[in-house]
């Protein structure tokens, strides 16, 4: 029996010990398995971008034909980050990240 989602889309948990930034978006590919069937239109790759103008994270589904690396709320270009090492968007500074197993997120608001 196949599993509805393969699990490879996490919840990332960002926040900012320094300014009290703190995003929760879940990032990764949602169906690994199917990378050879290029026409599989549920095929999505969320990743994580930052909006400069905003200063905030965005994440956004790379293979969304509307996606075309804009902020979808001011339409400024978007920069890549990579999830375990990005920094602050809002000041720089250091960030809490934390994988959250989506199966798992019942239990991990407790702490
Ligand atoms: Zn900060
Ligand atoms: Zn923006």
């Amino acid at each position: 029996m196949k599993p509805l989602y393969n699990g490879s889309v996490k919840v990332y948990s960002f926040k900012c010990k320094n300014c009290g930034y703190g995003s929760k978006l879940p990032l990764g590919s949602s169906d690994l398995d199917q990378t050879l069937v290029d026409v599989n239109a549920d095929y999505a790759e969320y990743r994580l971008f930052v909006c400069r103008k905003e200063s905030k994270f965005v994440h956004a589904d790379i293979h969304d034909k509307d996606f075309r690396g804009m902020c979808p709320s001011d339409g400024t270009e978007l920069e890549e980050v990579d999830p375990r090492q990005t920094k602050c968007p809002r000041c720089g500074k250091e960030l809490e990240v934390q994988e959250i197993n989506p199966l798992a997120t019942a239990d991990s608001a407790t702490e």
